[in-house]
């Protein structure tokens, strides 16, 4: 900065336009020299040697090793997320090949090679930008320029960035001078989409999967790099600067460049100011507002939810931010704060520790599955903002319910209500499993040795049971309508179904379990449904009266696709 007052100008005379050239050109490379001192960090502090390098040690070492043993492949191929370094560690294995210092010096004493490969101007090594030049003809324009040997370096280097982007035709040109290139050219290319490349490509080169860099390893660096600038900001401000790139350098760097020129003089970015220039809320506000939704204080979480609205934060990113505060409050007691990768500070990580004990986990996956539709639908909708608050106050009520059925149930165990229903259809949309013993309902007397009461139709349908005879009860509970039953005499109507043998297996087995001869009548009168056909009814009953029931209603505001297919009793002794 202040570089302007370094230059001096020879004195132009007017209208000579060949000094107006000059000028201009010195005007420019003002221009350039310039930017270069006021650079941004993310160029100012771009690796220049493997050293330099931060979070790819296995793949620094690797490729020295390889350059040492005289084994370098024809070509690397360099992929990962945006912004971690592959042109970067692109330009360095050019300049560790072509270095006239030779690699293992690793240009620490600067060489003229290294300097105009690091400023894109080395003569043997070509860079070109995929995205923007992916035809046939460009691909055959850099193989003529790879006919001749390189001019001053030992190698000449073709870079391609962004390489998937390159047309097919294009890669089938290529194919051909990666198979049998000559000695001294060798290709480097870098991607973010390795599955787009023609695998006959990825075959030829030497593949190196660059990672993410380690939320630590990061902010130890920004840290560093906030030192040499002078900047001021707090390790928590860098920490969320850690957390938003994602892994990604030259992201980190960008945002703090953002930070600290955002400042006024002498001030210091703190966590609060650092929020509001990167646009990014507090995840305090997310947990105490999801404190309020567990307790059902329905102003107060529209009314802390404005603010955050206010703040200007997109209800994408509060969404996505609320499902991290869920999978945190799911998983609070398996995580460290260490593994959580800053998304959470001391306080926080405790705080949300504290409440996540006072809330079962079958309501945090029901938000979860909840959340996560929401999500979808506000691509829909037209005013994310207010879908937001309907989404709060949903999840408001969701968890009401349950709280309030859940007493219900306990208060009013002997009525097989709607509020039980209720209860089990949030099961049923739960997907929770639920298995249940049926345990007898009826109690069979057993008189003294052998004999057996029998002394209702029920009765007999359970000893069919018991007794394995299910041919028998199959045929009771099917083909049978109950007219009459008292003990020694059954009335019944039946259908065309009923086995023609029926009554005799029927007499005999009722004399041999009860030591009495029992009369089975057949009744003109219609009699009762058969067993089958009242269930069938009873569950239809149950179903329509459960569809009629708030809860149902609520349910399917939240799962429009939700059908309602099975209710069962709570069963009343249940422990
Ligand atoms: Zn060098």
């Amino acid at each position: 900065m202040g570089a302007r007052g370094e230059y001096c100008f020879e004195p132009v005379q007017r209208g000579n336009s060949a000094d107006l050239k000059i000028v201009i050109q010195v005007l420019v490379s003002l221009e350039i020299k310039m930017n270069k001192n006021s650079k941004v960090l993310a160029l100012k502090y771009r690796p220049q040697t493997f050293d330099d390098l931060i979070g790819q040690e296995v793949v620094s070492e690797t490729i020295i090793n390889s350059i040492k043993a005289n084994k370098v492949p024809n070509a690397y191929l360099f992929t990962g997320i945006r912004g971690i370094g592959k042109t970067t560690i692109a330009r360095i294995v050019a300049k560790a090949l072509n270095c006239s210092n030779g690699f293992e010096n690793k240009c620490k004493a600067k060489c003229d090679a290294c300097d105009s490969i690091t400023n894109s101007n080395h003569i043997d090594v070509l860079e070109m930008d995929a995205a923007s030049k992916t035809g046939v003809d460009d691909v055959r324009d850099l193989i003529e320029f790879s006919r001749y040997g390189p001019t001053s370096a030992k190698y000449k280097i073709f870079i391609i960035d962004e390489v998937h982007m390159l047309s097919k035709q294009a890669f089938n040109a290529l194919l051909k001078t990666l198979e049998e290139p000559p000695e001294y050219l060798k290709f480097i290319f870098a991607t973010t989409e390795i599955k787009k490349i023609p695998i006959t490509v990825v075959s030829r080169c030497q593949r190196f999967d660059l990672s993410r860099i380690k939320s630590n390893q990061l902010f130890e660096f920004l840290k560093k790099i906030k030192e040499k600038e002078n900047g001021k900001a707090t390790d928590e401000a860098l920490k969320l600067i850690v957390k938003i790139s994602e892994g990604s350098v030259r992201d980190a760097l960008s945002l703090l460049d953002r930070g600290l020129l955002s400042l006024d003089n002498g001030k210091e970015l703190n966590l609060n100011l650092a929020q509001k220039i990167f646009g990014y809320f507090d995840k305090s506000q997310l947990i105490d507002l999801f404190d309020l939704i567990l307790k059902g204080k329905q102003d107060k979480v529209i009314e802390n939810y404005r603010k955050i609205y206010d703040q200007g934060v997109e209800p994408k990113i509060f969404i996505n931010d609320f499902l991290e505060i869920l999978y945190y409050f799911k998983n609070i007691n398996l995580l460290a704060l260490e593994s959580t990768n800053f998304s959470l500070n001391d306080e926080e990580f405790n705080k949300i520790k504290e409440i996540s004990n006072n809330v079962d986990s079958e309501t945090l996956i029901l938000f979860w599955q909840f959340t996560i539709q929401t999500l979808e639908e506000l691509d829909i909708v037209s005013n994310p903002h207010l879908s937001m608050e309907m989404f709060l106050l949903r999840l408001i009520h969701l968890k009401g319910y349950e709280a309030k059925n859940e007493g219900e149930i306990r208060d009013n165990q002997n009525n097989a209500s709607s509020q039980i229903i209720n209860k089990e259809t949030i099961n049923q949309i739960k997907n929770v499993a639920q298995e249940k013993k049926i345990k007898p309902e009826l109690q069979i007397k057993t008189n003294d040795e052998n004999k057996i009461t029998i002394k209702s139709f029920s009765d007999l349908l359970y000893i069919c049971s018991s007794k394995k005879e299910m041919k028998l009860k199959y045929e009771l509970e099917k083909n049978v309508n109950l007219v009459k039953f008292e003990s020694g005499r059954i009335e019944i109507s039946f259908n065309d179904d009923l086995d023609k043998d029926f009554v005799k297996d029927l007499s005999t087995k009722l004399l041999e379990w009860t030591n009495q001869r029992w009369i089975i009548s057949f009744s003109k009168n219609q009699g009762e449904m058969s067993i089958k056909d009242k269930e069938k009814n009873n569950q239809k009953e149950l179903i329509t009266k459960a569809k009629k029931s708030d809860l149902y209603k609520t349910i399917l505001d939240f799962f429009s696709d939700a059908e309602l297919v099975e209710v069962k009793h709570k069963q009343k002794d249940e422990e």
